[in-house]
């Protein structure tokens, strides 16, 4: 559904250039929820903006569904976004004039499917346990609410792709734990998930776990290693130069 491959991001300002991204290659299946983890500043979020369309790397390519998104236009590539990828920002950015139903309203406002909106936005917020909060206001409501109506609101067109930054971030274990079985039934319905996270229930229920570390992605970092019966057993490759 989307290959990353030798991606670079620098991110410019005044004569100072920050490598965010230093080449990073990855390739996400339809149906696969993969886990992004690593320290902050290391990348993930800038990792997210790229694979999703919402920032173009300085090079490397990116194909969303088949597409390089090179070849496209602004114009193109915000519809492909629009039509394909679901966000879940790191700081939810609500619209704080609108209310919770209308905040997860309006990304299918600004497509052209915009019948049942409304009650598919309040179906939503009753999947993330919100049912009786639709009429509140950003400001109404809790940290951990705000972050469960940006979840709700990234469904809302049906994304293909959803990249979800700390979505349980803000979340109690059993809050987050009605999140991530809301993204479990859509993975099952093949919706490829990529979550940035630091909170192992997350880790735990992923398919795969993409460690970045400085802008690369660690292959050493134990990626794909099942965490199997005899835990805490996460000692071992520390960092020993590998070539
Ligand atoms: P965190 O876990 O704290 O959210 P992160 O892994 O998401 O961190 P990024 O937000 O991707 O990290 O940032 C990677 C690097 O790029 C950081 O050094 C950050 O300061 C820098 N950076 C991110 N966005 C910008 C920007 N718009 N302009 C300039 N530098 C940026
Ligand atoms: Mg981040």
């Amino acid at each position: 559904l989307v290959v990353a491959r030798d991606v670079v991001k620098e991110y410019r300002s005044g004569d100072e250039t920050l490598r965010a991204l230093k080449g990073v290659d990855l390739e996400i299946r339809p149906g696969e929820f993969v886990a992004v983890v690593g320290p902050s500043g290391s990348g993930k979020s800038t990792l997210l903006n790229v694979l999703g369309l919402l920032d173009v790397p300085t090079s490397g390519r990116v194909e969303l569904d088949g597409t390089a998104v090179a070849d496209l236009s602004i114009a193109e590539r915000t519809r492909l976004r629009r039509e394909t990828v679901g966000f879940v920002f790191q700081s939810f950015h609500l619209v704080p004039t609108l209310t919770a139903t209308e905040n997860v309203m309006l990304p299918r406002l600004a497509g052209s499917d915009t019948s049942g909106a409304f009650d598919r936005a309040d179906g939503l917020l009753e999947s993330v346990g919100l049912d009786d909060r639709t009429d509140h206001y950003p400001d109404q409501l809790s940290g951990g609410q705000r972050q469960r109506v940006a979840v709700a609101r990234s469904l809302v067109n049906d994304p293909r792709l959803l990249l979800a930054d700390e979505p349980t971030g803000n979340l109690d274990q059993a809050t987050g734990r009605q999140v991530l079985d809301e993204f479990a039934g859509i993975a099952d319905d093949g919706v490829a998930i990529v979550a940035v996270t630091h909170d192992e229930q997350v880790t735990r229920f992923a398919d795969r776990v993409v460690t970045i570390v400085d802008g690369r992605i660690d292959v050493n970092a134990g990626d794909d290693s099942e965490p199997d019966a005899d835990a805490d057993d996460e000692t071992g490759s520390d960092g020993t130069a590998s070539h």
